[in-house]
């Protein structure tokens, strides 16, 4: 049977190893880690958000960029020192702040995520984890309906335009959703068909689990490149020998570069960390998952308490996390839920794997015929996991995925 070799278990990578799994091919998956440990799919915030169909950054950000560089607790930061290597990453997204850009890539994401949900249930089925998701949408909340309209009118719009459905409530019906809410928050905007995930490690595992029943392989260890004779790459070389493959995906996060690198291609992927802070005993009530759009981050209800996520900060991947981030998250939760109880709390920070039109690659290698690219999913990388697995399987079936995969080809840079 014809040999198939995914490099990295996080979501995407397992999701990937999966939809080839259900097509025939005998996979093995490389990683270093035990499934979904490693990576950003460790530690994200759980949120299904088929809603997210615009790039990071809208025109609007142009006169916060001084105060991010100063203000190391602000929602967006970058460490002055890291300036220079994020330079032309920098170039890059503003030039997708552009309105025609910000269309463009509104709708190919668009186009995309409509069918996540979809491609996620097939594997969730499988794997009968359907415990681990719940379907109750996700909240957006801002002070007033003035705020809403100035800040995130444009943003709404745009969703709109692309087919996301939504609902606008007012204080009354937000406060009997969102009970533990602060005064200060009187409108939100439900996106009916998100979901989100309890716990975004043991989904992995789950999916994981049903994979390697079926006679996937886990392999353990590093993958350091690949051997190749022509356009054909025959194995991937590891730390624990060559492994070999008919075909290969790299699926590896943020640590995907250098891999692509080696296949010919190179991408502008840089990390957005990103925070969160896991607290075992709230003390609050929380249904559905809540984003606070003025401060930019997410109160996510989990298996084992609730989750506070976000903040982006450019720094590179090796120096150790910021714990001012950590308390800047913690103090915005305070404030937002006042009755939050933060006493019993376990800190984490990740990489997203982000390219800098908000958009990751999905394809084939244009350099080796039998080479695929699954990374680069920056916010959205839960989210898009399964519907990138799906894409992937279905190009190298010869099948039409289920939308346009033009965009998100690796040779776009
Ligand atoms: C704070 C935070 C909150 C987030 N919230 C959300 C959210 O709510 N919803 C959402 O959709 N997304 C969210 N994201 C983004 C999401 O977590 C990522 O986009 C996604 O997890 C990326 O998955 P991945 O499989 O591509 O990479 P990863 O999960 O990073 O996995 C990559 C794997 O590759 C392995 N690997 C790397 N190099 C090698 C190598 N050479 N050899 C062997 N193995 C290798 C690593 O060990 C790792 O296991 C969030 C991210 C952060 C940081």
């Amino acid at each position: 049977m014809a040999k198939a070799v995914v490099i990295g278990a996080g979501a995407v990578g397992v999701a990937t190893a999966m939809y080839l799994q259900r097509e025939g091919w005998t996979v093995t998956v490389v990683d270093r880690e035990e499934p979904g440990l490693k990576g950003a799919s460790y530690g994200n915030a759980g949120l299904i958000a088929t809603h997210i169909v615009e790039p990071i950054a809208l025109r609007s950000i142009l006169p916060k960029l001084p105060r991010m560089l100063l203000d190391q607790t602000a929602p967006l930061a970058i460490r002055w020192w890291y300036l220079p290597t994020l330079m032309p990453w920098l170039v890059r997204l503003l030039r997708a702040t552009a309105p025609a850009e910000v269309e463009r890539i509104s709708a190919a994401l668009g186009s995309q995520l409509a069918h996540a949900d979809a491609a996620y249930r097939v594997l969730i089925e499988d794997a009968e984890a359907e415990a681990l998701i719940k379907r109750k949408g996700i909240m957006v909340v801002y002070p007033d309906r003035a705020y809403l309209d100035e800040n995130a009118g444009y943003q709404l719009d745009l969703r709109r335009r692309n087919g996301v459905p939504f609902e606008i409530l007012g204080d009354n019906a937000l406060r009997s959703v969102l009970p533990a809410l602060s005064r200060d928050y009187g409108v939100g905007v439900l996106f009916t068909t998100a979901s989100h995930t309890v716990d975004p490690y043991l989904l992995v595992s789950a999916l994981a689990r049903r994979f390697a029943a079926r006679g996937g392989v886990f392999y353990r260890t590093h993958a350091t490149g690949f051997s190749a004779q022509g356009d054909k790459v025959t194995a991937v070389r590891t730390e624990a020998g060559d492994v070999p493959c008919d075909l290969v995906v790299v699926a590896a996060g943020i640590w995907s570069r250098p891999l692509a690198r080696q296949l010919g291609s190179s991408v502008p992927l840089d990390t957005e960390r990103g925070y969160h802070v896991m607290l075992e005993e709230p003390g609050i009530a929380l249904d559905l998952p809540a984003i606070v759009g003025d401060v930019r981050f997410s109160i996510t209800p989990m298996a084992k308490g609730i989750r506070l996520g976000g903040t982006i900060e450019f720094a590179g991947i090796d120096p150790p996390p910021n714990p001012r981030r950590h308390e800047a998250l913690l103090g915005h939760a305070r404030r937002v839920f006042p009755g939050l109880m933060t006493a019993k709390q376990t800190r984490w920070m990740g990489h997203r794997p982000s390219l800098p039109d908000s958009m990751p690659v999905i394809g084939p290698s244009p350099h080796y015929a039998n080479a695929w690219f699954g990374f680069g999913h920056g916010h959205l990388g839960l989210t898009s996991a399964a519907i990138t697995g799906r894409t992937i399987t279905d190009m190298v079936a010869g099948r039409r995925p289920p939308f346009d995969p033009t965009p998100f080809r690796v040779d776009r840079f």
